[in-house]
């Protein structure tokens, strides 16, 4: 176990009599980092948080939290905030009451309380709204409101699980870099929960990425996206996600099962002087460019990312090629190779 990391898990298991929660984390995480678990719905997202918070037991392995063994400590005596979908505020209360709760409970000082209240209404934009009750607030001032309550708690660790999928699109971008921003201000420690990837990508110092309970893969933003470690990562990383093509229908890739590329190294060329001859399924035009759906029998996920708006016609036949040193390699198991 690495000494120098804040938070550990170290092989954790939970199962519900018998059914798969999650299995075989291991996870570090370094002081002051944002870190994303990323997955799909069911993944085990919530359960690895919930057992990093003392919600959960775990039936195997220990979590450390700064050097400390809290496997089996309740959740008040972590050090923790946590912030939830849904807000989990108290509707008869006021926006200050909210915020100040917790403080009440374990007795600060009133005029502490007062001092960090409106240090936290300030970080999240929320002065002048001491006295409104949740329900004359948006969804996004709730969410602020939550936020500011886990700023207050002032603990070096955060939890947040899918603190933004209330939100409308807009409103989500935004908050999205407060919480980055705070983050950093604080240099607190954020794990944070998420299904979207765009979220996890420009959030995460360090994202994990789940499927059905287990790890997938673990690392920089960057890494996942230049280096996905299985085809799973490779589909779940990148919009559009990367193309996957049967191996042995492209010269020299006879030797992987799959074999993926990014659009932005798809290059459509002149019909017969291309590496693949497709189909055009569908064009998708955004503004700025067109994403164009490419079909071949032995592919999926082909897109072209044309600027602007573009004349292809659906139905038409294309070729597409592209360099051999931007393709990623994948066995019969759908793992990396080298
Ligand atoms: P996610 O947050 O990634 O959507 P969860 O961690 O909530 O996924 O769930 C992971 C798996 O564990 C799912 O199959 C879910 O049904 C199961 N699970 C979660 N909590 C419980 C519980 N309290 N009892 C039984 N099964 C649970
Ligand atoms: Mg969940």
């Amino acid at each position: 176990m690495n000494a120098e990391s804040f938070v550990v898990f170290d092989n954790i298991g939970k199962r519900w009599n018998g059914q798969l929660g999650v299995e075989n984390i291991s996870i570090q995480i370094p002081e002051g980092s944002f870190v994303a678990l990323l997955g799909p719905s069911g993944c085990g997202k919530s359960t690895t948080l919930r057992l990093l918070a003392g919600l959960e037991i775990p039936d195997e392995g220990e979590i450390h939290i700064d050097g400390l063994d809290v496997t089996e400590m309740a959740p008040s005596a972590r050090n923790l905030s946590m912030v939830f979908q849904s807000y989990a505020l108290f509707p008869h209360l006021s926006v200050a009451e909210n915020v100040m709760f917790g403080m009440k409970v374990r007795k600060v000082p009133k005029q502490e309380r007062l001092e960090k209240l409106n240090n936290a209404l300030d970080i999240t934009g929320l002065l002048g709204y001491e006295d409104r009750k949740p329900g004359e607030l948006s969804g996004g001032q709730r969410q602020r409101v939550a936020l500011a309550r886990a700023i207050v708690a002032r603990q070096p660790l955060c939890l947040m699980d899918e603190p933004l999928s209330n939100l409308d699109a807009k409103l989500r971008h935004s908050v999205r870099k407060d919480i980055k921003k705070l983050q950093r201000d604080l240099g607190m420690t954020v794990v944070y929960v998420t299904h979207d990837q765009t979220e996890a990508m420009s959030m995460a110092d360090i994202i994990i990425l789940m499927k059905d309970g287990h790890i997938m893969q673990t690392g920089s933003p960057r890494d996942l996206y230049g280096q996905p470690q299985n085809t799973f990562a490779a589909e779940f990383i990148g919009a559009p996600p990367m193309a996957l093509i049967n191996g042995g229908t492209i010269s020299g890739s006879d030797h992987a099962d799959k074999v993926g590329v990014r659009t932005e190294n798809v290059t459509v060329v002149e019909a017969g002087k291309g590496r693949l001859t497709c189909t055009v399924a569908e064009s998708e035009y955004l503004g700025e460019e067109t994403h164009v759906l490419l079909e071949h029998p032995a592919a999926k996920g082909l897109v072209v990312k044309m600027p602007g708006y573009t004349s292809l016609v659906e139905g038409s036949i294309v070729d597409i090629t592209f360099e051999d040193s931007t393709l990623h390699y994948f066995d019969d198991k759908g793992n990396r190779m080298s």
